[in-house]
């Protein structure tokens, strides 16, 4: 099982999990051309992409979809809610694909089984990837960790990870105080100190072998402080990497973690 993070933030999130045989996108937030475009840098294509998955109905994941569906023959899997609330996004003659909350689908070697998360949109979801020997998660958009969220990621072996905002930064920083209170609350965003806290105590449960903290706010935060504070947290170290708004990270391969 490999995965590449082609951009992730409020400016756009699409990240891929293949094997090769399948190759599945979460989240189609970038255009289509800047999906296909950073796939191509990594020498992939989007006319390869078997399935792609939503989490939620909010524009930084679900923008390109329609087009990345019509160019690109990409079949959508979404739930209900998230097609009713996006209406205005679909032409009409897209593949798409209704899930709840707990489906699982098997696509070749991996099985993708949706998670709850608890986020300020109907039906938001992560995802965790299964195959014989890995397991894979990606949990952004949630503003607090739930016990369902919790008792399904326990055994990953690798995670995308939100990592916000820094709390210091969000309070004093430039957002009207309605915004902070969102971004804040147990349905907005995770912290960097929040998500550290989480990853530690899945790398205490002895699996977690590495993390990509993902959907940083430019506003409030920084690559560097997000990085600092997760690793302050834990108490054994892993390979931790910061997930980039303009550049798809290099191709992770679980084998070598
Ligand atoms: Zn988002
Ligand atoms: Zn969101």
């Amino acid at each position: 099982m490999q995965c590449l993070m082609l951009g992730s933030g409020s400016g756009g999130n699409a990240f891929i999990v293949k094997s090769d045989s399948i190759m599945i996108l979460i989240d189609a937030g970038l255009s289509a051309a800047q999906i296909h475009k950073r796939m191509s840098m990594r020498g992939l294509s989007a006319d390869d992409i078997t399935a792609c998955f939503i989490t939620h109905e909010h524009g930084d994941h679900v923008r390109g979809a329609s087009m990345l569906s019509l160019r690109h023959k990409v079949p959508i899997y979404m739930h209900p809610a998230t097609k009713q609330k996006t209406s205005k996004l679909w032409r009409g003659n897209e593949t798409i694909h209704f899930l709840e909350i707990g489906d699982s689908y098997e696509f070749s070697d991996i099985t993708i089984t949706s998670i709850p998360t608890s986020h300020d949109s109907e039906s938001s979801m992560g995802f965790l990837f299964k195959n014989s020997r890995y397991q894979l998660g990606y949990l952004t958009d949630l503003g607090s960790v739930s016990e369902d969220t919790f008792l399904a990621m326990k055994d990953v072996d690798f995670i995308v990870m939100e990592a916000n905002h820094d709390k210091e930064m969000l309070l004093n920083g430039p957002y009207p105080m309605h915004l902070k209170r969102r971004v804040d609350s147990r349905v907005g965003h995770l912290s960097n100190s929040d998500s550290g806290e989480f990853l530690n105590l899945l790398v205490e449960l002895g699996k977690l072998k590495g993390a990509i903290l993902a959907h940083l706010s430019e506003k409030n935060n920084t690559p560097e402080k997000a990085l600092e504070t997760v690793l302050s947290k834990l108490k054994t170290k892993i390979p931790v990497m910061v997930a980039s708004q303009h550049e798809p990270s290099e191709i992770i391969e679980m084998e070598k973690l």
